[in-house]
């Protein structure tokens, strides 16, 4: 027995030395990131015949960004990391993940095909124990979107005759900020409305930069819709904001070590290069009016999308009721968000929609978008983030704009005007503190009261109809409310002028505005 021993402990001593040598950690690629490992045991027990298992048990340390120059009392973040291991075919390899979360983590062995490490890989928070079948893996916090990929995606964009890119700066390590201007450029721009979208001030946040893309497809799509969206709106979009955060992989820093997203409100002298170049560029473009819709994209660790809504007592509350028709208009019809999940915050000029609210006030809706790396709506039965949910995830945000927007667009169309009604069948209020279309509701004084809504120009085909059913802005609508409500479908025969009639309920039933939606 004790000899038994004895020869066992010689073979793990004298395998650990040459085992060590076997498995190799590096980052030299593209968004790579690690601190540091450590081989925490290692034994190689026989299996089989002449058949052996290694087994490998090591300690993951994630890297922290730089300490925060510009304020120091910060503590860095560690959250992203991006690290290849090579020499792992056939052996079962613990890792323990420090400084930052594995939660279903992804691990890939071409470094292009992604896939989550499985429940039963991760039944642990924190450490992943799975036996490769291939030499070499990635492993990394979630699917990495890296310079490159936007890069190459901001030149397939660039193709399309409706985008013109330009650089419009440079970060601080000399690094390109593409921006896309997006628009039919046969339509004139005077009455189009102007949506920017940007990404990736937090490097680690990459579900974030799917999301964008997916959206940015969706706008140049070459279906009816999109290209009616194209004719009404200019949109802006940066894909990357911190491209050095993203090339050199760090977590919510730049390389300097700052959070460019927390630096808004600093003098000229600690404003980051790219800060600056973002407040140059929005200031031309908001030189002759403002921007109207101005999202930030981002992921958060919370198992849920969200908005990051501003408080009606830090904004104003016409103000606060718009951001939460832009968060129940996104929750409409998705599987992926609820404006159970919306989250509250007082406007802070340290943040570029302080700085927005600062200079355009309730005239520009500038908000954060938040994306989850890991389940939605706080369900883990659900199905986990992937690039497929987040594109359509982007449909339901492409559509929110659309509404909020009351873009003309025939095939989805936010429609207010009403023919004349009658007095003593309706009364017309209007209420800040509501969650809807201008501001006004009709409140109907009898049962079975009808309302004519009519659009003009619609042209042949079968439209779902929908109502907004108004409810009061606060932080949970109560249920039912604030959303589109499926009443009907009509068909248009030729095209023209379009009515809808519309019953009320019950006396006090609310209307608002209603959406066609074409089916056919
Ligand atoms: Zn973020």
């Amino acid at each position: 027995m004790q000899k038994r021993n004895i020869t066992l402990l010689l073979f793990i001593i004298l395998n650990s030395s040459f085992l060590f040598s076997q498995v190799k950690f590096d980052t030299n690629f593209e968004s790579g990131c690690l601190g540091s490992y450590k081989l925490i045991d290692s034994v190689t027990i026989p299996v089989q015949g002449k058949d052996s298992l290694t087994i490998l048990n090591y300690n993951i340390f994630s890297r922290f960004d730089p300490l925060n120059p510009v304020d120091t009392s910060l503590s860095p973040s560690a959250r992203w990391y991006y690290f290849r291991m090579t020499g792992v075919k056939n052996k079962l390899i613990y890792l323990t993940v420090n400084n930052s979360e594995a939660i279903r983590p992804f691990f890939s062995y071409d470094n292009k095909n992604f896939e989550r490490f499985s429940a039963d890989e991760n039944s642990k928070r924190g450490r992943l124990i799975k036996l490769y079948d291939r030499d070499t893996v990635y492993i990394c916090h979630y699917i990495p979107y890296t310079y490159s990929r936007m890069e190459s995606k901001v030149k397939e964009w660039s193709e399309n005759k409706d985008v013109k890119t330009r650089n419009i700066g440079y970060s601080h390590d000399s690094l390109a900020m593409p921006m896309l201007r997006i628009t039919d450029s046969q339509v004139k721009d005077k009455n189009k409305k102007i949506v920017w979208i940007h990404g990736r001030s937090h490097p680690s946040e990459s579900p974030a930069s799917w999301h964008l893309e997916a959206l940015v497809n969706k706008i140049l799509g070459n279906d009816k819709y999109a290209r009616e969206i194209r004719k009404s709106t200019i949109f802006y979009i940066v894909p990357f904001i911190n491209p050095d955060g993203v090339y050199g992989g760090y977590s919510r820093s730049s390389s300097t070590g700052v959070n460019l997203e927390i630096n808004w409100d600093r003098p000229d002298s600690l404003t980051m290069p790219e800060v600056k170049v973002l407040k140059k560029t929005i200031d031309s473009i908001t030189s002759r009016k403002p921007i109207d819709l101005f999202l930030n994209m981002h992921s958060q660790i919370a198992n849920s999308a969200t908005y990051w809504i501003h408080t009606a007592k830090s904004t104003n509350d016409a103000f606060f009721a718009k951001q939460l028709l832009l968060s129940n208009l996104t929750s409409n019809d998705n599987p992926f968000y609820s404006s159970a999940d919306q989250s509250f915050s007082d406007m802070a000029p340290r943040y570029v929609e302080g700085w927005m609210w600062n200079k355009f006030h309730d005239r520009t809706l500038a908000i954060t978008f938040e994306t989850p790396y890991t389940y939605f709506r706080e369900n883990i039965k659900g199905e986990w983030v992937s690039t497929q949910n987040l594109d359509k995830l982007a449909l339901n945000s492409l559509n929110a704009i659309t509404d909020l927007l009351e873009l003309p667009v025939k095939s989805r169309l936010v429609v207010y005007k009403t023919k004349s009604y009658r007095r003593r069948d309706w009364s017309k209020i209007k209420s800040a503190q509501m969650v809807d279309f201008n501001g006004f509701q009709f409140v109907a004084k009898k049962a079975n009261a009808t309302l004519e809504y009519s659009v003009s120009n619609m042209e042949s085909g079968t439209y779902a109809v929908y109502k907004w059913v108004p409810g009061p802005a606060v932080n949970v609508s109560p249920e039912g409310t604030n959303r589109w409500q499926y009443l009907f479908d009509i068909t248009q025969k030729r095209r023209g002028n379009l009515s809808v009639k519309v019953f009320a309920g019950t006396e006090g039933d609310l209307f608002n505005a209603i959406l066609l939606k074409k089916v056919q």
